[in-house]
């Protein structure tokens, strides 16, 4: 679609005449003259993200294999939950951290080593996303995931990725997307019993999803009455309208902008970091 566009739905019988011929008009909406007032935005966005796969040789763990069906799954699974046109995912070299991955800090060490890579790439946005099999144990501060909350600087567009050992590959794909979501500003969206409480600016409740979903990929729809959104530590999850409108709206500012330099409100923390959000179902989630 183009901006301005409208849309005119008319119903119509195999024979193309209008339907119903008698009562409520077949025309939505009912007069000509008046298109849908659907507003639409340049679709051209497009996620730029490089994977990286970690290695832990302290631990004796290789680095997780991308493979062509995960890397699909991971493409569809972004594609298809987030605002964007495209999706181009890209595998770096095995990265050797020599490092140990049993605690929180240990994570955000090498969540630090990722930010110091990215900030070294010239692209204006492009996310850097660290992925490792946690095969050791880690305590249960640990996240499955850490986001670092998108503030419009580079610093901000890194994320770590930990694929838990017994979990499937559907799991792992929420998490990834989840993560992305911090990448774009998002914070979490509430599961009753779980972390936070209900956001009062979220407008549905329980923190199920606000509208039906539809995966445009694969066809299938997400019903608002026991879905969530993916933002939740509830599942299953798909994208809520609140969390769409805010990562396209998060979007527009510094991923269409991004040569630009337009210029909007900048979250920081005093030591000039974007803040961190460990997420780990069953666990609070901490900023620092
Ligand atoms: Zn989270």
């Amino acid at each position: 679609m183009v901006p301005g566009a409208a849309l005119r739905v008319v119903l119509r019988d195999a024979e193309g005449e209008p339907k119903p011929a008698e009562g409520a008009p077949a025309v939505l909406p009912s007069w000509d003259d008046h298109p849908l007032a659907l507003p639409v935005a340049p679709g051209d966005l497009v996620l730029d993200m490089k994977l990286i796969p970690v290695e832990l040789p302290l631990h004796g763990c290789d680095a997780p294999i991308l493979s062509e069906e995960r890397l699909q799954r991971w493409h569809d699974a972004l594609l298809s939950r987030l605002p964007v046109r495209a999706v181009n995912l890209s595998v770096a070299p095995t990265f050797v951290w020599p490092g140990q991955m049993q605690t929180e800090q240990q994570q955000l060490a090498l969540m630090e080593a990722v930010r110091e890579r990215r900030l070294q790439d010239p692209a204006p946005f492009r996310l850097y996303a660290a992925v490792y099999e946690q095969c050791v144990y880690c305590t249960p501060d640990c996240g499955t995931g850490v986001g670092s909350f998108g503030d419009g600087t580079k610093a901000s567009q890194v994320l770590l990725l930990a694929i838990q050992p017994d979990a499937s590959e559907a799991f792992t794909a929420y998490i990834l997307v989840h993560e992305v979501g911090h990448n774009f500003g998002r914070s979490h969206t509430w599961c009753p019993g779980m972390v936070g409480g209900p956001r009062p600016e979220y407008p549905a409740a329980q923190g199920l999803l606000d509208a039906m979903g539809l995966d445009i990929l694969s066809g299938e729809e997400y019903l608002p009455e026991d879905t969530y959104d993916f933002m939740s530590y509830c599942r299953p999850t798909w994208t809520s309208g609140f969390t769409w409108r805010g990562i396209f709206e998060y979007a527009r500012a510094y991923m269409v902008a991004a040569g630009a330099q337009r210029t909007a409100p900048r979250r920081r923390t005093d030591l000039g970091k974007p803040p961190v959000a460990v997420c780990s179902a069953g666990n609070p989630v901490r900023l620092e």
